[in-house]
């Protein structure tokens, strides 16, 4: 069916004329209007654009003979900048925000020949991890309709587990491609640090943002970090390092390849994603890898670390909505006690406080809050400081770690996707959801979640490897010889494609 084709299926037939570009980008709008009403993945449909752009690419088959992604439907993130096209984050601070510009990764799939079809709903301003928090309602998970898709890039991860787009782009800054690509049953990669421009996506937390592709399967995870990855002068912390071929390193062998396991990190882990993680590392073993055991002493304190650093972040990237610059503006003032609303704003102060009362939700509320507390002259040295010194440790147990290991495998997350509503009233019930995830933010490493399993009730698994600063190309390696051997990836959630 041609909702399951994969990235190099979908190029390969648009390259060869087999299949239009046109064709191809007129299926998927079929398909996301058919089935997006179920699922709310997207915010922003653009057919359009997207016929007009298909169009084009079919007018002039030479110029993209040799594309990377010549007629690929992609959806992205609602936190990527994109010229003309409405980029929401979803929060009603943005809601009617059209930019200026193109995020660099928006540029660079164009440019590979990818024809955007909409904008993903996710966790407003990418705070969450269950893709509740969105102003426009929750995501459902195409594997069980009354659950979580998991966040924040949850309709990406929804919309290519559903067969709408063969590949999205998320943003990652404590788990938010790869969680949701588990809950999922999708392939979900957060490069290095820096690897990928930053330049054009709605900040979160700076220092732990990052974005990449999710797809079904490793090989066009690869494929697509090549188009996505390298410096751009736009982003003052986009590496110069050298691009690879990431595609050439999916060679099936891992013997050799030495695989780490934290095992007191595990305990008391959920017993269905225990066992699927066991199996995973058994077909790596079989194919000739070596599982080792790791220690990481300082990971148990990543979630704390994690929610200090990234709220003081997030508190000062979010101080530029203000009424003034972007967005929303509130209309008028409050009715107080000394008279009714007022038509227009007197008082500034009272126009910014309007402002963000309104334009924000209550966990980006809650995010400001903690932020400027960590940061505030009388608790800097207590709260974030010594976060900051932790996270440093929690990077030096994986520098020892990866002395004697390639990569270092853990769940993605320590539960499959959970019933909507079921976490969103405790807050920190939800961020316990990221405890295996946010360690790889902290310390600026790669990391992939690929599809190891089904619970017995059918919800996704995803088995996560972390990997050394740049070394994508290892991880992908490990990842796809384990797909290789497993046939989860070619699963689909049968209440979607039934239809
Ligand atoms: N769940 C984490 C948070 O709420 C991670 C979010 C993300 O990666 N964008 O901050």
């Amino acid at each position: 069916m041609a909702h399951e084709m994969t990235v190099r299926e979908v190029r390969d037939a648009v390259r060869s004329r087999a299949r239009s570009a046109a064709d191809v980008c007129r299926d998927a709008l079929a398909r996301i209007e058919a089935v997006n009403p179920q699922l709310n993945a997207f915010n922003t449909i653009v057919s359009d654009r997207a016929m007009a752009r298909a169009q084009e690419i079919d007018r002039a088959p030479d110029c993209w003979r040799d594309a990377p992604l010549t007629g690929v439907p992609v959806a992205l993130k609602d936190n990527l900048c994109t010229r003309g096209v409405r980029t929401t984050a979803s929060s009603r601070m943005l809601e009617h925000y059209v930019p200026p510009y193109d995020a660099t990764v928006v540029a660079r799939l164009e440019r590979a020949g990818a024809v955007i079809v909409g904008k993903t709903n996710c966790d407003e301003f990418a705070m969450g991890s269950s893709n509740e928090t969105s102003a426009f309602g929750p995501v459902r998970n195409p594997w069980a309709l009354d659950r979580i898709p998991g966040g924040t890039s949850g309709g990406s991860a929804a919309a290519v587990a559903a067969g709408l787009t063969p590949m999205a782009l998320g943003s990652d800054t404590g788990g938010s491609i790869r969680q949701p690509a588990a809950m999922c049953g999708v392939v979900g990669l957060k490069p290095t640090y820096g690897r990928v421009s930053r330049y054009g996506l709605i900040a979160h937390a700076s220092s732990l943002d990052q974005i990449g592709p999710l797809t079904r399967t490793v090989h066009d995870a690869a494929l697509t970090l090549g188009v996505l990855a390298g410096s751009d002068a736009a982003d003052a912390t986009s590496a110069t390092e050298p691009v690879p071929d990431y595609t050439a390193a999916l060679t099936g062998d891992v013997r050799g390849t030495r695989i780490g396991i934290p095992r007191a990190l595990l305990e008391g882990i959920d017993a269905e994603v225990s066992r699927a993680m066991v199996a995973a590392l058994d077909v790596l073993g079989t194919r000739g890898a070596t599982l080792v055991d790791v220690d990481l002493p300082h990971a148990r304190y990543a979630t704390p670390v994690y929610y200090l650093v990234s709220t003081a972040e997030a508190s000062s990237n979010l101080a530029r909505y203000d009424g003034v610059r972007y967005g929303f503006r509130a209309a008028n003032g409050p009715a107080t006690a000394n008279g009714p609303a007022r038509a227009g704003h007197h008082d500034l102060k009272a126009m910014y406080s309007q402002t963000r009362a309104r334009g924000f939700g209550p966990e980006v509320k809650r995010r400001i809050m903690l932020g400027t507390y960590v940061l505030s002259a009388g608790y800097y040295d207590a709260y974030y400081l010594k976060a900051q010194q932790v996270r440093t440790l929690i990077l030096r147990d994986y520098t020892q770690a990866f002395t004697h290991v390639d990569v270092v495998a853990m769940p993605t997350s320590p539960t499959p996707a959970v019933r909507i509503g079921e976490r969103i009233a405790d807050p920190v019930q939800m961020y316990l959801m990221d405890v295996f995830t946010v360690s790889a933010n902290l310390s600026g490493l790669p990391a992939i979640s690929v599809p190891c399993g089904f619970t017995l009730g059918r919800l996704p698994i995803g088995l996560q490897l972390m990997g050394r600063r740049f070394d994508e190309a290892t991880l992908l390696r490990v990842a796809d010889a384990y797909e290789r051997d497993t046939e989860w990836s070619k699963q689909s959630p049968l209440p979607i494609s039934s239809r």
